[in-house]
């Protein structure tokens, strides 16, 4: 996709761009463009239209509908395809020095607008730096670049008698690099952790090209760690460069069971009684009514109920003795076990999208939402979470399951879907977002477990973090002060 063609206009007439920026002038066009040539060589540098058009958005809903509408999100003015470290820390200098905006971008399946470049400027494309770079079996870690895809770095582990553990539904097109800069949570998150667990070290650009580099140690006491800072920043503070994560021998054993409860109640007490055990199965999601319905309907056992799915693995011992302990813990709680078959369903479907853009003609809004929330408040989250949805005119669809577990908390992950009686299907988007998150907030959860802020949820950071707000606009400012890291997004 890469070029040699010199600069072009900003855009093309003939559609709308949704966040038009200023064009830059022909002469710091050129100049910006030899600049980076000068550093990735010219294969590695497009202003294509075509290309340019490629990465004006993410997978967040809203910029799909406007796609389909014939609007463009965003147009960056450049798209590079950076090879080094070094590339990356020359690239980030001269955008300091020329003020233009630098958007690191991994596969683009961010679903919050975090990936768009609003303000245009310098899009990074971190494909080319995907090679896996040690294996350490004494240690249990892998060593990677940023842009490996998720899927090829879990095969490459598999072969080799391995997992790390971090499987989340968008493996096959989503990058470690948008996992650190999203603080993303696996499907198999409850036993092995979510990626900022994982990571044990990495190596990062920040905004004004200095390079970074922490020591993979179990851990250290050294100060605060600066490294994680970029964990969770969505490409605002840096772009990470390289991260060591720790893997696990491949499963020996894998157990499936599923079990139905009259009520969501029932099914999230056994599952904070199985973590209270001390048994942390790897795969645990509980659906309310309406989800086990919809995702379980050949399960005449769990009609009207909550449908729970846990996949225990690891040694072969250990796993029999999890499998027991969870199934007296199910069945004390009145679960009524429903076999092998609804999980082994699950595995079989966990990679499968509904195509949203088959909606969008039809003026039918869909979108997913996920929170998390102390045990002790989670049955009013939900409640809330969901009548606050079902209260605005045109809902018809509003359902939730759990799918992250903590012996403190849980991670809810909503469902909506509509269409908007009155306003524009943007604005039903939004009202019915505004209500789940005020109603989350009322509840004292977090607005986000691990899709994080992007465009869309900048507008409630604010009363997320309070005060924390302002000191990360002040550590954004003193590492980043000409704005340059992907500008536009969490609120700074
Ligand atoms: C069908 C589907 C299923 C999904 N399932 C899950 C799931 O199970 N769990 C989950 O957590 N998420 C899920 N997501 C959301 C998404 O896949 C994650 O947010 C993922 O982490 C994004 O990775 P990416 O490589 O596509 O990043 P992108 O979308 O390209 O970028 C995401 C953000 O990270 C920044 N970034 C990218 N690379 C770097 C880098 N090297 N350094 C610094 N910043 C960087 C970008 O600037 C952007 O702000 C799903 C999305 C889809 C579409």
């Amino acid at each position: 996709m890469s070029s040699e063609e010199s600069a072009g206009p900003a855009h093309s007439p003939g559609y709308e761009i949704v966040y038009p920026q200023t064009s830059l002038s022909t002469e710091k066009k050129e100049r910006i463009l030899a600049n980076l040539q000068k550093i990735v060589g010219k294969r590695n540098v497009s202003c294509r239209e075509i290309d340019r058009l490629s990465y004006s958005r993410d997978y967040w809903p809203i910029a799909l509908r406007w796609m389909l509408e014939g609007k463009v999100p965003a147009l960056p003015d450049f798209v590079v395809w950076p090879e080094t470290t070094d590339h990356i820390s020359h690239i980030v200098r001269i955008a300091s020095e020329e003020k233009i905006p630098v958007v690191p971008f991994g596969e683009g399946s961010g679903v919050l607008g975090g990936a768009i470049p609003v303000q245009g400027g310098i899009v990074l494309d971190m494909k080319k730096m995907s090679a896996v770079l040690t294996l350490n079996d004494d240690n249990l870690t892998i060593t990677v670049q940023p842009g490996i895809n998720g899927m090829n770095l879990e095969r490459f582990l598999n072969q080799k008698g391995y997992t790390m553990g971090h499987i989340p539904q968008s493996l096959y097109c989503s990058t470690v690099g948008g996992w650190l800069g999203c603080r993303a949570a696996g499907q198999f998150s409850t036993k092995y952790g979510k990626i900022d667990d994982i990571l044990i070290s990495l190596e990062a650009v920040l905004p004004q090209g200095t390079i970074i580099r922490s020591k993979p140690v179990p851990k250290s006491s050294t100060c605060p760690r600066i490294d994680t800072l970029l964990l969770g920043a969505e490409g605002t503070l840096g772009v990470i460069t390289e991260a060591t994560f720790k893997i696990w021998p491949y499963p020996e054993k894998r157990a499936l069971q599923s079990y139905a409860f009259s009520t969501l109640k029932d099914g999230l007490e056994s599952v904070r009684t199985i973590l209270r055990r001390g048994i942390f199965p790897a795969v645990v999601r509980l659906y309310d009514q309406a989800e086990t319905e919809r995702h379980f309907y050949s399960t005449k056992k769990a009609r009207g109920k909550c449908i729970l799915i846990l996949v225990e693995e690891g040694d072969r011992e250990l796993v029999d003795l999890e499998e027991a302990v969870s199934h007296t813990v199910c069945t004390d709680h009145g679960g009524f076990p429903t076999g092998e078959a609804p999980a082994a369903h699950w595995m079989e479907t966990r990679f499968n999208v509904k195509e949203i853009s088959e909606f969008t003609p039809r003026d039918v809004v869909f979108d997913t939402i996920e929170v998390s929330v102390m045990w002790d408040k989670s049955m009013e989250l939900y409640q809330s979470v969901i009548s606050a949805m079902k209260s605005i005119e045109g809902v018809i669809i509003a359902s939730a399951h759990a799918s992250h577990f903590y012996p403190q908390g849980v991670c809810f992950y909503f469902t909506f879907g509509g269409t908007s009686l009155t306003g524009s299907p943007t604005d039903f988007y939004e009202t019915v977002w505004n209500a789940a998150m005020k109603a989350c907030l009322n509840a004292g959860g977090s607005i986000s477990h691990h899709h994080g802020i992007g465009i869309l949820r900048s507008r409630w950071i604010r009363e997320e973090l309070g005060p924390s707000h302002d000191i990360l606009k002040s550590i954004k400012k003193a590492l980043d002060p000409e704005n340059v890291m992907n500008p536009g997004k969490m609120g700074l």
